[in-house]
């Protein structure tokens, strides 16, 4: 997919964000009426990924533990020179793929200043294809497969959580567009070319273990890191 298709598809989930019936996901919140049981498998790699930070979240863990940032995982472009690219950072994980602020109770250790998609997890609002390449909205993560249902939700309760996805969601595809813009803007700059091949070559030479330099896109500039695939384990991805 070229930047232009990128932003273009980018900006339709947004005009199709801003669209979306605020009411309609209230009724779903209180509808399914989740509550944590504590099971901690949220906040491991294996069943969510990466833990993706906002913008926002980056003053925080800068200042308080700059060690837990990582480039995110899915590194997303490359140049000529097999310089990669990726939108944002995530956190650390442990080698068994739990987050570093997990405690052995599954407990998190720095619950009053966790980050943007822990506060709204397990809601999202996400266009998703379902198993017959269908493309639907999807509302809630891992419906069924962990947490209680059915708990009471008051509109005032499901209100404020139905807001908070709806700004979540806007500002992580807001990011992305951020991203895919300033790509098109420092590639013409700086006479930078994508060659699918030496993009393919960079991420096999990573995987093999050879450290990479990787350009990372946070608060509207790229920071520069060398990256080795011993930093990722825990991970399932790259
Ligand atoms: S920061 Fe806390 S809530 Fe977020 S994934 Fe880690 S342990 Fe879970």
């Amino acid at each position: 997919m070229s930047i232009q298709d990128h932003i273009i598809t980018l900006k339709q989930d947004e005009a199709a964000l801003l669209g979306y019936s605020e009411d309609e996901l209230i009724s779903i919140i209180r509808d399914v009426g989740f509550s944590c049981d504590g099971c901690g498998r949220c906040c491991t790699a294996s069943y969510n990924g990466h833990v993706f930070l906002l913008d926002s979240d980056l003053p925080y863990i800068r200042n308080n533990h700059p060690e837990a940032l990582i480039p995110a995982p899915d590194f997303e472009y490359g140049d000529q020179h097999g310089i990669l690219y990726v939108s944002g950072y995530a956190l650390r994980v442990h080698e068994d793929g739990r987050c570093l602020f997990l405690d052995a109770g599954n407990r998190c250790e720095i619950y009053e200043n966790r980050f943007s998609i822990c506060r709204i997890y397990p809601y999202m609002l996400h266009r998703e294809p379902d198993a017959n390449g269908v493309v639907e909205w999807r509302q809630i993560s891992g419906l069924g497969e962990h947490g209680e249902y059915h708990s009471e939700i008051t509109e005032e309760e499901a209100t404020t959580i139905a807001n908070q996805v709806l700004s979540y969601e806007l500002d992580f595809v807001r990011q992305q567009i951020g991203f895919w813009e300033a790509i098109s803007l420092y590639f013409d700059e700086q006479n930078l070319r994508h060659v699918r091949k030496i993009y393919d070559q960079a991420l096999r030479r990573f995987r093999k273990g050879e450290p990479v330099r990787v350009m990372v896109y946070a608060g509207g500039s790229f920071e520069e890191h060398i990256v080795g695939i011993g930093e990722y384990r825990g991970f399932s991805s790259p």
